[in-house]
């Protein structure tokens, strides 16, 4: 993008830009800061792990892309979503920021003096300080930016000192090397870090720019005048009864909510909205990761991004462009790589005293051997000066490799997840995911389907066995259902569906009440009605020994009975049968075998249900008969017990617990925008496969970071040594630091391959 299209004319409210080239945290601060100061800007916020820049105020974006500029990084004016995701454009991209175009320079120019050393040219010196120059350029800017928002000796104002002091002592050559090849590995680790951004950036490529809109005709011109066919006049203006609806190729922003669009076989869904009319099974693999198709008909969420099959579906739009779940999903994981993990933040303290540390070092490794004990200050023929070792010392304070080894861990960690369907929210959560030792779930709608299906009922009366459709039994249905229609529970959907599909009549219910993990209550035709867990009624002395038999039975089956009561008098039983998610067995085995952790259920279900339903999933622990708080009460138990506890809902009846776990795992998230706001970790798909995925990466990511943060401190603290007795070149403290850097850069950035994971 060139200069030109730029608006010079000042923009008053928020602009938004991406940078490029950006490696360090450090950097984005340098950035903000220096961007806060320009005239007429209010606020500066630059996000490290998009790449962000927002700025609030009146400026010229020009203005504010010449500082981005001067600081040597680029600006990208593509801000609009689907722009980017082509790899073969990162290239180019980053040659666009002049950081990298001079780092380039200064190679060459480097290039060129080794060569012409070898070739014994008098050209030596002043290629070398070309390269140097070309190499200064920009470390020299940024690091008196840093100086000047005293943000203190950044790497930049490091790297320039020595090389300015290399320079000074005569060592061209090292002079040279240091700071180009600084440089170098700035650049590739921006290189990196925009590969693991672009990961996210690169879902919003899913999004369809455009849609095929249905749109009836309206006021038509040639059936003006027409007897209406419901006779209610002459046809004038609005939608015409006569012709079929128009198919209009628009933009998807502009469609509104409630527009219909058609989304024909195979076409790729351009908006978050519900099935009107069709039927498909649509890949939704890109939003929840599921590798399975699922179904959808009239009345089915879909979401924008996922593939349809084979079916035509007329979809009507929910969500604006800006607000569908994808768009939400990517805000979030932009955020979320934003959020400083705990190790991050350990080793930032860390940095602010060591840098300024190992300078202080240097400066009187610099100044008192020469001054107490005589010693060189200076190279000589005889060998390098105090003054050297110092210099090697301030490339070795670049605190460099330590600052980048967990953010990059951390950020490609996150796109991983989020390109599996899964949101990590912040690096806190991974490292959390990490040390997890004890996982709960909840039963309903989390281990089993959540979609529990009226598979018997019975009522009091005496010859209710013996016929087949009786008509009590129904009376019972009509009246749960009346009071159950006001809960979301899904075993009342599974009663007021029965009620449904037998076309019974509707009563209504009114002072309806929820018992949270136990029943309703409410009053239908005057009488008192109740409808919940057989412990709800154990007092009740209606109940024949033989009726508390039959409950028994169907609980062990691992079917949840509940009773329904009528002005204290118990009716009879609805048994409801809620099947175990298919794969539960293979992810709670994969859990505690792969990732040594420990399972456990949580149920408001009593014994019977809970014990048969865990040995079909093969859940290690049961605990049964827990109203929400008990959830919430017995997870802080088990924190307290084995370590870290992760909580695995769906947002009914554990809402408490999964707030109370180290991290709140929720499922299905893509289907209800709360869950994925207020969860720690959001599964998008309905699937629990994916979290013995999500466990490991958090393990792998926890101890990358461990050992990059080591690594880095292993290798500073040896050199740091050998500068100081002088075994280390500046050579080689140019390479280590260069190589280490590159080196915890590469290795974080492992976790966004592909093969690591399922
Ligand atoms: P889980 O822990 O398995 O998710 P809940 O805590 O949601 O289960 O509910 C526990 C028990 O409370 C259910 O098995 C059921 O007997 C009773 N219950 C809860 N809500 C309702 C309701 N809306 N209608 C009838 N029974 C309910
Ligand atoms: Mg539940």
């Amino acid at each position: 993008m060139s200069e030109c299209s730029y608006n010079l004319v000042k923009m008053k409210g928020e602009i938004e830009l991406v940078i490029t080239g950006m490696d360090c945290a450090d950097c984005a601060l340098t950035l903000q800061k220096s961007v806060a100061r320009l005239a007429g800007v209010q606020a500066c916020s630059v996000n490290f792990g998009s790449g962000r820049m927002r700025v609030n105020g009146s400026v010229a974006v020009a203005v504010v892309n010449r500082t981005v500029t001067a600081l040597g990084y680029g600006v990208d004016a593509e801000t609009t979503p689907g722009q980017h995701g082509d790899r073969q454009v990162l290239w180019l991209r980053l040659l666009r920021s002049p950081r990298n175009v001079l780092t380039l320079v200064g190679m060459v120019f480097l290039g060129l003096a080794f060569a012409a050393q070898a070739a014994d040219s008098n050209l030596v010196t002043t290629l070398f300080s070309l390269g140097a120059l070309a190499g200064l350029y920009f470390p020299t800017r940024a690091g008196w930016a840093a100086l000047r928002n005293r943000r203190g000796l950044d790497m930049n104002v490091l790297m320039t000192i020595a090389a300015l002091g290399a320079f000074a002592i005569g060592e061209y050559a090292e002079a040279a090397t240091v700071i180009v090849l600084f440089s170098l590995g700035e650049a590739l680790e921006g290189f990196t870090l925009e590969r693991a951004r672009e990961s996210v950036r690169s879902l919003t490529a899913l999004a369809s720019d455009e849609a095929t809109v249905v749109k009836p005709c309206m006021d038509c011109e040639s059936h003006r005048g027409r007897a209406m066919p419901d006779g209610s006049g002459n046809y004038q203006a609005g939608p015409c009864p006569w012709c079929d609806a128009h198919l209009l190729t628009v933009a998807v922003e502009s469609l509104a909510l409630g527009a219909v669009i058609l989304v024909s076989p195979g076409e790729r869904i351009p908006m978050d909205g519900v099935v009107r009319s069709g039927q498909s099974a649509i890949n939704q693999a890109p939003i929840t990761g599921e590798s399975m198709p699922v179904e959808k008909n009239a009345g089915a969420q879909v979401f924008a991004g996922t593939v349809n099959g084979e079916g035509a579906l007329e979809i009507e739009v929910t969500h604006l462009e800006r607000d569908n779940t994808l768009a939400r999903m990517i805000h979030l994981v932009e955020e979320a790589q934003e959020q400083k993990s705990p190790a991050q933040r350990f080793v930032d303290r860390f940095a602010r005293v060591y840098t300024p540390g190992v300078v202080s070092v240097a400066v009187a490794v610099a100044a008192l051997p020469p001054l107490l004990l005589g010693e060189p200050f200076l190279d000589s023929p005889s060998g390098h000066g105090w003054l050297y070792r110092a210099l090697t010392m301030l490339v070795i304070a670049c605190p460099c490799a330590l600052v980048i080894a967990t953010p990059v861990t951390v950020i490609s960690a996150i796109s991983a997840a989020a390109r599996r369907g899964v949101l990590i929210k912040g690096g806190a959560f991974l490292e959390i995911l990490g040390r997890v030792r004890v996982v709960a779930f909840d039963k309903t709608g989390t281990l089993t389907y959540g979609r529990p299906q009226l598979v018997a009922m019975e009522c009091t009366n005496g010859d209710c066995t013996t016929r087949p459709d009786c008509a009590d039994c129904n009376e019972m249905l009509v009246v749960a259902a009346a009071v159950e229609r006001s809960s979301s529970h899904p075993l009342a959907r599974a009663v007021v569906q029965a009620a449904e599909q037998r076309g019974l009549r509707q009563l209504r219910a009114s002072d309806v009440r929820t018992l949270p993990g136990r029943g309703v209550q409410g009053k239908v035709n005057g009488s008192a009605v109740l409808v919940g867990s057989p412990e709800l009624f154990h007092d009740s002395e209606f109940l024949s020994p033989a009726f508390c038999e039959q409950v028994e039975t169907a609980e062990r089956r691992g079917q949840t009975v509940m009773l329904v009561g009528e002005n204290r008098v118990v009716r009879g039983y609805l048994v409801v049968s809620d099947p175990p998610r298919g794969n539960s067995r293979a992810a709670l085995a994969a859990l505690s075998d792969g990732n040594a952790v420990r399972t456990v259920m949580l149920t408001g279900d009593n014994a019977a249900v809970a014990a048969a339903v865990a040995e079909s999933v093969g859940v290690q622990q049961v605990r049964a008969g827990m109203l929400p708080e008990d959830k919430m009460v017995t997870v802080q138990a088990l924190a307290a017990e084995h370590g870290a506890v992760a909580m695995v809902g769906d947002g009914v009846n554990d809402t408490p617990a999964l707030a109370a776990a180290d991290v709140g795992i929720a499922m299905g998230s893509a289907g209800t925008a709360q869950a994925l706001e207020t969860a720690d970790v959001a599964l998008m798909g309905d699937d629990l496969a994916a979290l013995p995925v999500v466990m490991r990466l958090g393990r792998r990511a926890l101890r990358i970071m461990r050992f990059n943060i080591w690594f880095a401190l292993i290798l500073k603290g040896v050199f740091l040594v050998a500068a100081v007795t002088g075994a280390a070149s500046l050579w080689m403290a140019v390479f280590a630091d260069m190589g280490a850097s590159l080196f915890v850069t590469l290795n974080g950035m492992r976790l966004l391959r592909e093969k690591l994971l399922r």
